[in-house]
Parts: C-alpha cells; structure tokens; sequence
C-alpha cells in the first residue's frame, strides 16, 4: 500500500504542471504563428487488474487515469473475492459511477464489458489474456498497455559481493511467495562462484525465514490449488538444492532452490510465478547472453557484478522492459522510471509521469496570427519560391 499512496502523492503534486499547454518551438516556416500541446483526457478508460498485489495494480493505473482526467471502470481479479468486493464497496460507495465505477467478475464479465468502445484499455496480467485484450480493442481500434509477465533472467558474476547479491535476491525471489511478475525467475551464475553462491542463498533463506513462526507471519501463500499444482510439478521435475517442502492443505511451497537447471527442463519453460529459483551455471558470459537473446524479451533483468564494462556490454546488449545493477524488484519502486515490458511481456509504461502520459493524448497545436501571410506555399511554384521552401526546413 506504501507505493500506492506514493503514486497518489506524486499525482497530487503534479497532476497540474503535467496537465498544462507545453509550448514548443515553431520554426521559421510557419512565421509568424506559435506551437504548442493540449494535454486532454482520453475519455473513459476500462482498467483490467490482477490479483498478486491486487490493490497495487488495480488502483495504481485507475487512479493514474482519473489524474489524467478520465473516467474509469475498474475490473480488478476474480481470484481474490473479498479483496475484489471491498474495493467495489469503497469505491462504488464513494465516486459518482459515471466517473469511477467497480465491476467485479471473471472472463464473462470481462468479455461483456471488451465489447464496448472505450477510449483506452489498460490490462495487467498474462500473455494468453494479454493477446485476448488487444484483440478485442481492436475491433474499436482502442489503444492498450498490456503489463505482462514473462522469464526474467538474473545475472550473477564472478566478481559479485556474493552475500548481498544472495541477500538481494532472497528478498525479491520470496516476496509474496514468489508471485510477482517482476521476480527474478532464474539465475545465470558464473560457473567459478556457484558453490558459494547456493550457499550464500541457503544461508540468506535461513536468516529471513529462521523458525515456523516466521515462515506464519512474513511467508505468503500460493493464491490458489491449480498454480500450487503446478509449481509443485515444477519442483518434482528438479533437482532440489535447498527447500522442497510443500502442503496442498494451505498451499504451502517452502522457499526453494533448483541446481543443476538447463533451459530443457520444465521449470524453465514457463513464467514460474512461485517460490522456485532455478540456478543455471555459465562458463561463457557470451553464450549465456545469447540464449537469453533467443528467448522472449523479459519484463525485468538483473545482474550482479562489480564491473561497470560487463555491466554496460549486458545493459546494451539485452532488450527487457526494465531492471536493476545490483539489486532486484526495487526499480518499481522509483515513480521516475517508466515501469512496461517489451516484446512479449508487455507494450506502453506506467508509474508517475509515464503513467500520466499513458492516460493522456497530446493535442498538438499550430497557432497563427491574420496580418502575415508569406505567399511562399501558393502556386506559382517558381524557382526562388522552392528555394526559399528549401531553406525555411
Ligand atoms: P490473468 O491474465 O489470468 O488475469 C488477469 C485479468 O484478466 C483478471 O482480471 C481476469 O479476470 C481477466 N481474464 C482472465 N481470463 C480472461 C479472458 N479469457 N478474457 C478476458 N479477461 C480475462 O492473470 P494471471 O495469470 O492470474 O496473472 C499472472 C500473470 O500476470 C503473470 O504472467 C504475471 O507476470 C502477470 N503480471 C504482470 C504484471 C505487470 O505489471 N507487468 C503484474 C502482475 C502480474
């Protein structure tokens, strides 16, 4: 909730400059007129959220929108019932429904309201539905931003401070039991440092989840028995290193971690959206940025080194939607940076401005005064007329 009421406060502070006539340069062609942009509302926007952090990623965009001057309907995940009914309850309470409005429901809902021409779709979720979304608005040829998911590697180099890399990456992977989309979902570790690496990691599990008591009160759940069935698929289909250990009773997966891992194995053919780590070894940096090249472009990287040319070689060669040098999960957190995918995980960006800019479209503006006309533009087009054309661009 902490980065929720962030975004408000940021929105409430700029929500004015942002909405204001930017003036821009005009040029000597169109003397002597002036140029500049109307930022304007879309119209009524359909916020489509999902459920692992489903206030956050409901309200953030719906909110972002009503700044922008929208009106929205908000559609937030099935999966969480209670959560999806106290935010109708708040909000249907409490706005006008002409202006912000809470429907609660699943795909049928959802597909009855993707029939209505809105003015801009903005949907988090998976890549299936992701593609269900653009097609419909489609057909009203309404713009999306899709926040996707995906497989987002974690590089982690021979010349790391191993001990907080582990540190960093236990805190990110485990959060929420694994069920963030911008979790790291595997490690690429330099073959020389493996060894203390796992056990770095095991060490840093064993710090933040030390006794029964801890994995209650700070360890989530799996949100439900069909992803509990499947991660536990995943498991069963791996080399354990550390963890394991699961109860379908409360959907419980303890905190593990696979070794040994190629990119043949099931756990790396999915987004694993769990409490899964699969450690993949490297001996060569550059076969290792090549398969993640051949792969789907991520919503997130991460890498871990002390050395700011290796750093830059895999920042420059890498496309992703956004990530971090030595840390994890945290760029989300920082409402200067743009926060989308690329590629499969996802088109347009939110947080802060760029969220501003996503609900919003720039009318552009050429402004003219009646005492000048040039008559450069009219025909008879002669030979110094297209030479002065030439010269005014
Ligand atoms: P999902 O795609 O199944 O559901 C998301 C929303 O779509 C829900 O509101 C649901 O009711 C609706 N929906 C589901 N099926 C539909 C259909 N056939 N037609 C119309 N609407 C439908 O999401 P999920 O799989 O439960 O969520 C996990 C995925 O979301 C992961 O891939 C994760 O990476 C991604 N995710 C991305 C972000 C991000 O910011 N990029 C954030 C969280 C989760």
């Amino acid at each position: 909730m902490a980065l929720l009421y962030h975004e408000i406060n940021g929105l409430i502070k700029n929500v004015k400059k942002w909405s204001k006539r930017k003036k821009v340069a005009t040029g000597v062609a169109n003397f002597p007129a002036k140029s500049y942009i109307i930022p304007e509302p879309m119209g009524v926007t359909l916020v489509i959220g999902t459920w692992n952090y489903p206030y956050q990623l409901s309200l953030v965009p719906a909110i972002t929108s009503l700044a922008a001057g929208n009106t929205v309907i908000l559609k937030p995940s099935e999966l969480p019932a209670k959560t999806s009914q106290v935010m109708a309850q708040i909000i249907n309470d409490n706005f006008p429904s002409n202006y912000f409005h809470v429907v609660e429901g699943g795909v049928k809902e959802t597909t009855e309201l993707l029939e209505h021409p809105f003015n801009k779709i903005f949907f988090t979720g998976s890549i299936p539905v992701g593609k269900i979304i653009y097609q419909a608005a489609a057909k009203h040829l309404t713009p999306v931003t899709l926040e996707l998911g995906g497989k987002s590697p974690t590089f982690v180099l021979s010349d790391t401070d191993i001990k907080m890399t582990a540190k960093r990456i236990v805190w990110a992977k485990f959060l929420n039991a694994g069920q963030t989309c911008i979790a790291p979902d595997y490690i690429l570790v330099d073959q020389s440092i493996e060894a203390p690496f796992l056990e770095a990691l095991k060490n840093e599990i064993g710090c933040n989840y030390k006794n029964k008591a801890d994995i209650e009160e700070n360890y989530l759940r799996i949100i439900y028995n069909k992803n509990f069935d499947r991660l536990s698929n995943l498991i069963r289909t791996g080399q354990v290193y550390f963890g394991g250990n699961l109860n379908r009773d409360n959907r419980f997966i303890e905190p593990t971690i696979l070794q040994n891992v190629t990119f043949e194995y099931e756990v790396m053919k999915e987004e694993i959206f769990g409490p899964i780590l699969p450690i993949l070894s490297f001996t060569n940096l550059e076969e290792a940025i090549q398969t993640v090249k051949e792969r789907p472009k991520p919503l997130s990287c991460y890498i871990y080194s002390k050395n700011r040319k290796t750093i830059n070689k895999l920042l420059n060669e890498l496309s992703f939607g956004g990530g971090a040098v030595n840390d994890s999960v945290m760029h989300l957190s920082n409402t200067n940076l743009p926060f989308g995918g690329v590629g499969l995980s996802g088109m347009g960006s939110y947080h802060g401005k760029a969220g501003f800019d996503t609900f919003t479209h720039y009318k552009s503006i050429l402004d003219k005064p009646f005492w000048f006309e040039g008559n450069i533009k009219y025909a008879p087009y002669t030979k110094l007329k297209k030479a002065i054309i030439k010269w005014a661009y």
